[in-house]
């Protein structure tokens, strides 16, 4: 059998890379910061989801190193059997107040818990009403789960509308979105999705993976950006991402939510507990949150000042409320070209085009942190300059 399926295997791979869409690897042998080094040459590093550059912060390796100390290496059980410490139901207590939430439920990822949220909780009478641009995660956990699926095209409040007007015929109804959308960097909104909601009895859920830690003043949010802490039923974010990039996902929200999700969601109920190093530096990770604002600070000014020098310099940048900055180039092939020359500056960045965003909307996406300081930010505006010359002349 396997030389016919190896055959096809082939086939399929060789399709990938003819239509451009096969994935290399690129190998950093460094840790994960502002500068990296790829190839033993000095990069710098502005696609990584680092927003508030704690991967590689000594305060967290620390503290994970005491975790293990404390509590070993591995849970070598799911939560409900024996893999349950202290310092699990510390984070989530941490998660919950960041939020300002009444509990929380950890998962490995944030994968994991929206992969693990709609099956326990509702039924093929109910209705999900998803954004067309909500993350893989999502789209599967709502195939996991038997509800009545309605779509309305991304951020586009009349067609929700229309969707929770057809989901009125529905028993219980929730909406789902992004908090913030990674091509774009746009942030959900959330005010007039939470007046739809009410207005059309519906419940809703924001995936905070991109604006958790980056979003609202003090970082907590999209609920924080609109008023709206303590409000929205569910929440689903990561560790893996602003907040300190290692793993670990979670759900937070209403308690009696949380509550079944630990009776009945299943990558929750048959997935190993998360390692104690990566809880306590989880914990330590919100604890620093609850102490200083500076890091959201500095990430939103280096975001205010790429985006406004990058303008100033005549490129065509979509407006952004996180971290993620879309530099758009239109064309696809030109999209790569870009990309390539960047990589040749020593500049990381990631080049989009169809089918990941819609066609002849090919865009640079650059992901600003907290760890990069103004001289990384010039030295990828003068990039960008230098390769616009050589590839427009
Ligand atoms: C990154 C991301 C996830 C997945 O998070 P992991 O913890 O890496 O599994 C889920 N949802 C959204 C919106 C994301 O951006």
């Amino acid at each position: 059998m396997y030389t016919r399926f190896q055959e096809h295997l082939r086939k399929e791979l060789a399709d990938i890379e003819a239509a451009g869409l096969y994935k290399n690897e690129r190998i950093i042998e460094s840790a994960q910061g502002a500068e990296i080094m790829v190839k033993g040459k000095k990069c710098l590093n502005f696609c990584a989801n680092n927003y508030l550059g704690l991967a590689n912060n000594p305060e967290l390796i620390e503290a994970s190193k005491k975790g293990m100390d404390a509590r070993g290496f591995g849970m070598a059980s799911v939560r409900f059997i024996c893999g349950c410490q202290d310092l699990h139901k510390k984070l989530e207590q941490k998660i919950s107040e960041f939020f300002g939430t009444e509990d929380t439920i950890l998962y490995a990822a944030c994968f994991d818990a929206n992969g693990g949220v709609f099956e326990p909780l509702l039924t093929d009478e109910d209705a999900i009403i998803s954004d067309s641009l909500n993350h893989a995660s999502i789209i599967d956990g709502v195939r996991l789960c038997k509800a009545q699926r309605y779509r309305y095209a991304n951020a586009d409040m009349e067609d929700l509308e229309r969707q929770l007007q057809a989901a009125q015929k529905n028993r219980f109804r929730i909406i789902v979105t992004d908090g913030v959308f990674s091509m774009d960097g746009n942030v959900c909104p959330l005010d007039k999705i939470f007046e739809l909601s009410k207005k059309y009895d519906a419940m809703v859920m924001v995936d905070e993976s991109h604006s958790a830690g980056v979003v609202g003043k003090t970082g907590r949010g999209v609920t924080e950006r609109y008023n709206l802490r303590g409000q929205i039923e569910i929440l689903t974010g990561t560790l893996g991402k602003a907040f300190g990039g290692a793993m670990g996902g979670f759900t937070t929200g209403k308690k009696e939510i949380i509550d079944m999700l630990r009776q009945r969601s299943r990558p929750y109920l048959f997935s190993n507990s998360m390692a104690p190093g990566l809880v306590a530096a989880g914990i330590r990770m919100f604890e620093l949150m609850s102490e200083t604002n500076d890091l959201q600070d500095k990430l939103h000014e280096n975001t205010e000042y790429f985006l406004r020098r990058m303008k100033e310099e005549g490129f065509d940048c979509k407006p952004s409320e996180s971290a993620i900055c879309a530099v758009m180039i239109y064309d696809a092939a030109k999209s790569q070209k870009y990309a390539m020359m960047m990589q040749e500056e020593g500049i990381f960045v990631t080049g989009f085009y169809y089918p990941v965003v819609p066609k002849g909307q090919a865009r640079i996406r650059v992901q600003i942190s907290a760890a990069h300081e103004r001289i990384h930010l010039d030295k990828c505006i003068e990039a960008f300059k230098k390769v616009r010359k050589e590839i427009d002349g």
